[in-house]
């Protein structure tokens, strides 16, 4: 097996522990052979986890600052780190949201959502990525929920469509309105990912981006037409969330995925140790979709997540990625 990326997704910085746990963290992860570290930093509720004054930071952040020590321990043995943001999901610790509540999406999704196509809401997030490179100097930011919830009806959605001739509220799949109201909100999100590579450019850092495993279909159903990105370059990374217990899934998955990129950007499959809507891993099963994806020609893997790994994972990660050649 050839040389591929090994990276890793953390639902919460605090899985790093206290100050004097995080290089011991670190040095694990390392030893396995990872070479980037994802830490989500703004989640769902919209409360963040570092220091900023753009957002509120989470009143569980520590006096510490431990995605400062995180970034300088994984600087010290060359590893790299993605701050990620839940882009667009704004809940009940959300500033933005309690300052303006009419720029809420009207999505019933949970959790919940701002409208994703918004300018305000693009300028706020946009300025809270800015905020966090500025500060921290990553190697390059994270991503996630990168696209709308559900179609929103806000009163801005509906009057920027409105001013197109398009009634959304009688806009139904499959007809030419509700296709026009799509390729504006795939256009929207495509806008702010632009800006976000142009951030990254500025910065000298990368970008890289979870995306639906389900293309194209999140062209429709999300907004998310992550080919185009790639097609634009406006992305370092893709890492389609391909979370399943089944190898042959994962194998027909990771085929579509590197025929629809065409080697534009490199495909890091994102598989799933556990998750709430999964069921477990084993090490050796984890590792043998592992194996899979990347002889199928992946050019990394993303696991999901750090919290859910154990001793005897890392030794099954770390055995793979002493084969490769
Ligand atoms: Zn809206």
């Amino acid at each position: 097996m050839s040389d591929f990326g090994l990276a890793v997704w953390s639902h919460r910085i605090k899985q790093f522990g206290a100050q004097d746990e995080v290089e011991g963290h670190v040095a694990e992860l390392a030893d396995a052979g990872f070479d980037l570290i994802i830490p989500c930093v703004k989640n769902a509720p919209g409360a963040v986890d570092f220091f900023t004054d753009v957002a509120d930071v989470n009143p569980e952040y520590p006096d510490w600052d431990p995605l400062k020590v995180l970034i300088e321990a994984c600087r010290a043995r060359g590893m790299k780190v993605h701050p990620w943001f839940c882009v667009f999901t704004e809940g009940d610790r959300s500033k933005l949201l309690r300052e303006h509540p009419e720029y809420a999406s009207t999505t019933e999704e949970r959790p919940h959502w701002a409208c994703a196509c918004r300018p305000e809401v693009q300028d706020y997030v946009f300025e809270l990525y800015k905020s966090l490179a500025e500060r921290y100097r990553p190697a390059g930011l994270h991503l996630d929920y990168i696209r709308t919830g559900g179609p929103c009806k806000c009163e801005f959605c509906r009057g920027r469509m409105s001013d197109e001739g398009v009634d959304i509220g009688e806009a139904a799949p499959g007809t030419r309105p509700f296709e026009a109201w799509t390729q504006w909100r795939v256009g929207r999100i495509a806008d702010f990912v632009r800006r976000m590579r142009g951030l990254t450019s500025d910065e000298g850092i990368e970008l890289s981006a979870a995306v639906f495993s389900g293309y194209p279909d999140c062209i429709d159903h999300q907004g998310q037409d992550w080919v185009q990105w790639a097609e634009e370059g406006l992305v370092d990374f893709l890492f389609p969330m391909t979370y399943t217990q089944s190898v042959r899934v994962a194998v027909m998955r990771t085929t579509a995925h590197l025929a629809q990129v065409a080697g534009r950007v490199p495909v890091w499959e994102g598989l799933c140790k556990r998750a709430s809507r999964f069921s477990d891993c084993t090490p050796q099963e984890l590792a043998e979709q592992m194996r899979a994806v990347l002889q199928t020609g992946a050019q990394g893997v993303v696991v999901f997540s750090y919290g859910s790994l154990k001793p005897e994972d890392f030794e099954a990660i770390r055995a793979l990625k002493s084969d490769q050649s």
